[in-house]
């Protein structure tokens, strides 16, 4: 079984005084996880348990009760009465914190071996403790209780005592078939708000690998990201070779339009205001406006790769590793805008990554390498140029793409994305090393000059489902080009079709 996990935010309304009860329950919490930080630190024997085991010992070790009346570090001297769910939260906030600094000292520790064994100077610092302390509360039961859709009551620490308090709730509701975690009380600027994880078990997914290696009918979702209109290009394809729909997602002239013309506005208020202040941001409003607008379009490109994936049955999806940032040429936004677009196709990566996975699709990436330039068809390197100029040379974001070799003509992004798929098969073929591949014997009948149609492929592999033209194809996908056709019988069928999204 495989576990997917989602925070639902809500929002919570309250009194003035409340959020400031918010506020020293928080600060208090951080004091008791930083007190557990230190216990740990001094019996670091701990972090060799298991976290219900570590929490034992060190309840042990901090908490007065009849049957141990002095331990060695007690917790009353930072406060009486603590609930008890109240130090058990703190206690695993503070064991999750010291594990991860555990864990990178002793890596730490390992470079330095290493490079002291290998006679090099080691100049890297350690790692440090964490020297403030700045987490979110966490509610386990018993901190909190009579949750509805619209409110909640809580136990918090006002400063001097213990409260219950009902505060509303407004935001989404939480979904009922998943699985509800602790949900943690979080600040965002002068606003408490109430984040609930919520768990979905579902059945874990086959491992990329076995589902390429084992079943030439998996379907994969390939998706090419790009910085100009067409934000999106998938295409999904069958481990054989069957290429069944392709969707374009547009909006990349939009998004940056709207960020050419903040970045505009920032640069000039700044020519106004003069010398900016050192460390400190200017224009604070504008480059939000800016972040949320990147922010949306990588939801909704994420969520709509993602929806077309599904629809299609694919079981992964396939990008390209993002590679690093090429310094652009030309104006100061010129270069300010790509690099924004740059980092939102990384934010388009990994949010659906992670809405694929919810889905049961798992995500791979290739080698980037020359994708824009290869032919999906005959591998061979392609000339890229725009529409009504020669089909020659290769003009870098151009359209249209025109192979030479095996006169395969169509849209630049789509060869691209097809190509990212064809990638990951190779990964995993060349691995297991069988000669007889489905794609190794799809070539094969290529080179030798056999037209395959659709049709005849059907009668040789009767379970092909959906393998036929047209049937899947909607609004908002372009129809297959078929790379399995020998040539192209028309110039029609060559010719790219966008969708009239
Ligand atoms: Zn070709």
């Amino acid at each position: 079984m495989a576990m997917a996990t989602t925070t639902i935010k809500q929002v919570l309304h309250y009194q003035p005084e409340h959020g400031v009860w918010f506020a020293a329950n928080q600060a208090l919490f951080n004091r008791v996880a930083a007190f557990y930080f230190e216990v740990i630190q001094a019996h670091e024997k701990v972090l060799t348990l298991s976290n219900k085991e570590a929490l034992t010992a060190l309840e042990k070790l901090t908490h007065t009760t009849q049957k141990n009346p002095t331990p060695v570090m007690p917790l009353e001297e930072i406060l009486e009465d603590i609930p008890a769910m109240f130090r058990r939260a703190a206690i695993n906030a503070a064991l999750g914190s010291a594990r991860s600094f555990h864990s990178h000292l002793a890596r730490w520790r390992k470079r330095k071996e290493k490079a002291e064994a290998k006679g090099k100077k080691f100049h890297e610092r350690p790692p440090v403790p964490p020297r403030t302390w700045n987490k979110s509360a966490i509610l386990y039961v018993g901190m909190w209780k009579e949750r509805t859709d619209t409110s909640i009551v809580m136990k918090v620490w006002t400063g001097t005592w213990w409260s219950w308090i009902k505060v509303r709730i407004t935001g989404r509701d939480l979904p009922g078939a998943a699985e509800m975690g602790s949900p943690s009380l979080i600040r965002r600027g002068n606003q408490w708000w109430l984040h609930t994880p919520m768990e979905k078990q579902f059945k874990s997914p086959g491992k990329i690998e076995k589902q390429v290696t084992t079943n030439a009918h998996t379907k994969m979702c390939a998706v090419d990201l790009n910085i100009n209109e067409n934000l999106a290009v998938c295409t999904i394809q069958t481990v054989e070779g069957t290429i069944l729909a392709t969707k374009f997602i547009h909006g990349g002239r939009r998004i940056s339009g709207f960020r050419k013309q903040q970045l505009g506005r920032i640069a000039r208020n700044r020519r106004k205001t003069g010398i900016i202040a050192e460390g400190e941001q200017d224009n604070v409003h504008l480059w939000n406006k800016i972040r949320h607008g990147d922010e949306q379009v990588a939801h909704v490109v994420s969520a709509r790769i993602v929806q077309f994936a599904r629809q299609h049955e694919a079981t992964i999806l396939v990008f390209e590793h993002l590679g690093n940032l090429k310094p652009a040429k030309g104006k100061y936004s010129k270069r300010g805008n790509d690099k924004r677009a740059y980092w939102m196709k990384g934010r388009i990566f990994t949010y659906a990554k992670y809405k694929a996975y919810n889905a049961g699709i798992l995500t791979s990436r290739v080698n980037p390498r020359n994708t824009s330039r290869e032919c999906a068809r005959c591998h061979s390197l392609v000339a890229r140029y725009n529409t009504g100029q020669p089909a020659e040379g290769y003009i870098s974001g151009a359209p249209l793409v025109f192979c030479a070799q095996c006169g395969m003509k169509g849209n630049s992004d789509r060869n691209a994305s097809l190509v990212i798929s064809q990638r990951l098969i190779t990964r995993y073929q060349k691995a297991q090393e069988k000669p007889p591949t489905p794609l190794a014997r799809e070539r094969a009948e290529k080179s030798a000059g056999v037209v395959i149609s659709q049709d005849a492929k059907g009668k040789e592999e009767p379970s092909i489902p959906q393998a036929g033209h047209g049937e899947t194809n909607e609004h908002g996908t372009a129809q297959d080009v078929s790379l399995r056709m020998e040539k192209c019988t028309s110039d029609i069928l060559c010719q790219l079709r966008l969708p009239l999204e």
